[in-house]
């Protein structure tokens, strides 16, 4: 048996390529809160012009470049609207209404990942001393690996402005968005005051995301990074593999796509499941809850990791080749005849 563990559970467990280190080792480096890390500065600039926005700042992870950006647009008493299932509503701890006195205000997620245009005209407060301020329309993409179009963005961001709202994406998996559609990472984000983008996902670096937006948002952004915690030292040797990912790492998003299509098509033969159509790296695959004790064993004894449950998650990424793919069909497959006849 190999002694290679194929790890499924999410595209952010992937280990930093030999090519990626040599970048890291051989970063020039500064104290980056004065300023002076001219790697982490490269990152930056690179990172703005690549999505087009006129500054960008390094953040040691997306909670806290999310984070950074909520109390810019926001203040105290002011409220964003977020999806229901959304990262910064759901899995960061509340951090907005924690640390920025911000209110959520969530709204369903359609199937498609996206937040109806009318719920969001709906859920839009009039100017009355009874309610928060609405000024914030945050929305992620990928959301659970499923891609919000161009047009959809376009759509929300003008009806965003026409109400006087700012707009911040969550582009923790935009480059596999802009893959996915084959449009730039420009036109991927384009509508949005800011966004912030994940190095360790994906695009696999160790640590790190960008926020990006323009020249006096980064700078005041530069002050909440620092009472967050987040400002670092010499940061360049973490920004190095972040420049190495978007040189390297971004077009192939596609080889991740095509595996978890294989995987997906693989996986919907077997009797049992059943195997969302995958749009990106992420989808989901619904287990017989009795078989899932037995799965998660089998899986292990494997050397396969995936967070298996009734709804399970299953993410390929860079350190996930196609021949690992076809072994995991084969244990899912094996497993399953076998359990079937039971
Ligand atoms: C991972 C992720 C983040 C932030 O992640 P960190 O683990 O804090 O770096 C934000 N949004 C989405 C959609 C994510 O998947």
């Amino acid at each position: 048996m190999s002694e290679h563990w194929i790890d499924l559970r999410s595209d952010t467990v992937t280990q930093p390529s030999e090519a990626m280190r040599a970048a890291m080792a051989a970063a020039p480096v500064g104290d980056d809160v004065y300023g002076d890390d001219p790697t982490v500065n490269r990152l930056q600039e690179v990172t703005a012009d690549l999505f087009g926005y006129e500054a960008a700042l390094f953040a040691p992870s997306g909670t806290q470049s999310n984070l950074i950006a909520l109390m810019l647009h926001c203040g105290r008493g002011d409220e964003y609207l977020v999806g229901q299932d959304a990262h910064t509503y759901k899995y960061e701890g509340g951090g907005a209404a924690v640390l920025g006195s911000i209110q959520p205000q969530p709204i369903a997620n359609q199937p498609d990942g996206s937040l109806a245009l009318a719920d969001i005209e709906h859920y839009i407060k009039p100017d009355d001393m009874h309610f928060a301020r609405t000024r914030l329309l945050a929305l992620e993409n990928t959301i659970g690996g499923k891609v919000l179009g161009a047009d959809y963005m376009a759509q929300a961001t003008a009806l965003a402005k026409s109400r006087g709202l700012a707009t911040h994406l969550d582009g923790a998996r935009i480059c596999n968005a802009a893959v996915k559609q084959g449009i730039s990472l420009r036109a991927a984000v384009a509508g949005f005051d800011s966004v912030s983008v994940c190095l360790s996902k994906g695009l696999g670096a160790p640590v790190g995301s960008v926020l990006c937006g323009p020249k006096a948002f980064i700078e005041q952004g530069k002050r909440w990074r620092k009472m967050l915690g987040g400002g670092m030292r010499q940061a360049g040797v973490l920004a190095a593999a972040g420049l190495y990912a978007l040189e390297h790492n971004v077009e192939r998003l596609a080889d991740d796509h095509a595996n978890a299509a294989r995987l997906s098509a693989g996986l919907r033969a077997i009797e049992g499941l059943q195997v969302a159509t995958p749009q990106t790296n992420i989808f989901y695959v619904d287990v017989p809850p009795a078989a899932c004790d037995a799965l998660r064993a089998t899986l292990a004894r494997e050397r396969i990791r995936a967070t298996v449950g009734p709804h399970t998650r299953l993410v390929t990424h860079l350190d996930v080749s196609t021949a690992d793919v076809e072994r995991v069909i084969a244990v899912f497959t094996a497993f399953f005849k076998e359990h079937n006849d039971r």
